[in-house]
């Protein structure tokens, strides 16, 4: 456990309990003699999807960056999910990545990823997180408001309506309030409510549709590695990840853009990842047993926030998590963004609480604008996503293809890209001389 730090108040409120509302609640810990989580679904015990979360049932992957802070927050994360089933192993060796239609070449590397169901990873990081003696959850409580006090120019806590057993609405008051509440967060109107200005908000349309199975997993299939990721890109932007799980499973999804809809019946999903550039997950799901159903689940748009450009702010509140920034899912960013979030708003408290969202808010822009960059970047190849196709995207986008061509043999390059694609470095690092050079001679044995 990380010692105290500064004694910042009495209670920090956080809304919602899902991943990023768990890793601020951590954040926040240290901080605050009491912490308490509100969110308005029933949080189940056993490793179960849940109303409030319904991406929870699709394929969900931890990347490199991701996992690395949760064993910084939360020592022994890694080897207790492993315990219980978890499945660990090198992201750059266990995992097939397909894109542009090459395979980076499989190289033994320090990128250590954890393929775990998404209940399982937040019911852990939740025990873990209520062993702190100042944590709590309330659960089956709806946020309705914020409590502002306009004199002060801050939030004061919020209003609650507990799901059941009570008409009674009650006010919490606090010290800080952090808006964990996922993409349909209320912070934009309550703000208006209370006299500030809303965020710039922009959106990137994809349109992707999701459709995600589970299948037993036999020691044969794709063998013996953890996953296969077979990256949406040109002609057709099919979509397909395959990844092991607890209890010897596999989940798979499978999503096409723009109404390119997965078919929900047992022949037509076989057939659509039949049309997957790689045969890998055809391979594993034509005799594999299927668990359950096969679930949808309809993704619009790459959606940010920009709290960071107002010039007004209410003191003792912070947004963060999908709330703030939510990408499009096939590149498995959320949760590490979500991670690091957590680190920031711990660093941003070392310096106090005074003007906390304003600091929050242009330290998670920065961390923020990388998985941007990589998500809408990657999206704007797609000729019906509409955005501004600068020069620096045309030529990152041109510049990662041929990247990707050359890591088919190189085992360096391929390390290099998926440092970067697991949020360890940034994009910059792949542009420096030496690797351009082995770029360029890897274009020349192709
Ligand atoms: C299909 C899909 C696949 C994905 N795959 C990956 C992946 O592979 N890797 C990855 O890193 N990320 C992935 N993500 C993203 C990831 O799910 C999110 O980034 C992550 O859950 C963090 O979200 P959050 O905690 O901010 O919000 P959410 O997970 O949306 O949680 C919001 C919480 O707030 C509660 N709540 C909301 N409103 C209120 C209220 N008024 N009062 C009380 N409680 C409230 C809800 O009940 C919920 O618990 C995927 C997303 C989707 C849609």
């Amino acid at each position: 456990m990380i010692g105290k730090m500064a004694h910042l108040g009495r209670h920090a409120i956080v809304i919602g309990a899902s991943m990023s509302g768990l890793l601020a609640g951590r954040a926040l810990a240290d901080y605050y003699d009491e912490v308490t989580l509100v969110d308005r679904d029933a949080l189940p015990l056993a490793y179960e999807p849940r109303k409030g979360v319904p991406q929870g049932r699709h394929t969900h992957g931890l990347l490199a960056r991701g996992r690395e802070v949760l064993e910084q927050l939360f020592p022994g994360f890694t080897a207790e999910m492993v315990a219980e089933g978890a499945v660990s192993g090198d992201v750059a060796d266990a995992v097939l990545w397909f894109n542009h239609g090459f395979y980076l070449c499989n190289v033994h590397s320090d990128l250590s990823g954890l393929a775990i169901s998404r209940p399982m990873l937040e019911c852990g990081v939740r025990r873990r997180l209520l062993q702190f003696p100042n944590v709590r959850i309330r659960e089956r409580c709806d946020v309705l408001e914020l409590m502002h006090d306009r004199d002060r120019n801050r939030v004061t806590g919020i209003q609650v309506a507990p799901r059941e057993g009570s008409e009674r609405v009650e006010m919490i008051s606090s010290d800080l309030v952090v808006d964990a509440s996922g993409r349909g967060s209320r912070s934009p109107s309550w703000l208006g409510a209370m006299g500030y200005a809303k965020p710039r908000e922009e959106q990137i349309k994809v349109n992707i549709g999701y459709k995600t199975r589970l299948y037993r997993r036999r020691p044969e299939h794709l063998h013996g590695k953890m996953g296969a990721i077979i990256a949406a890109c040109r002609p057709d932007w099919r979509f397909g990840a395959v990844l092991a799980q607890e209890g010897e499973r596999w989940t798979v999804s499978l999503a096409g853009y723009f109404g390119d809809e997965v078919p929900a019946d047992d022949f037509g999903y076989i057939e659509f990842a039949r049309s997957l550039p790689k045969p890998e997950i055809f391979d594993i799901i034509k005799d594999a047993e299927p668990l359950g159903p096969i679930l949808p689940y309809q993704f619009s748009t790459n959606q940010r926030r920009y709290y960071e450009e107002l010039a007004r702010f209410p003191e003792g509140f912070v947004v963060c998590g999908d709330a703030l920034c939510s990408f499009n899912p096939v590149y498995g960013q959320g949760m590490t963004v979500a991670c690091t979030e957590a680190l920031t708003l711990r660093e941003c408290l070392t310096k106090g609480s005074e003007g906390i969202g304003r600091r929050f808010f242009r330290a998670a822009a920065r961390l923020i604008d990388i998985p941007w960059q990589i998500a809408v970047g990657s999206d704007l190849q797609h000729e019906r996503v509409v955005g501004e196709r600068t020069v620096q995207v045309r030529f990152v986008n041109w510049y990662i293809e041929r990247l990707f061509r050359s890591a088919n043999r190189d085992s360096v390059l391929a390390t290099k890209f998926l440092e970067v694609a697991n949020l360890m470095r940034t994009p910059s690092t792949l542009l420096s001389p030496a690797v351009a050079l082995r770029v360029w001679k890897g274009q020349l044995l192709t």
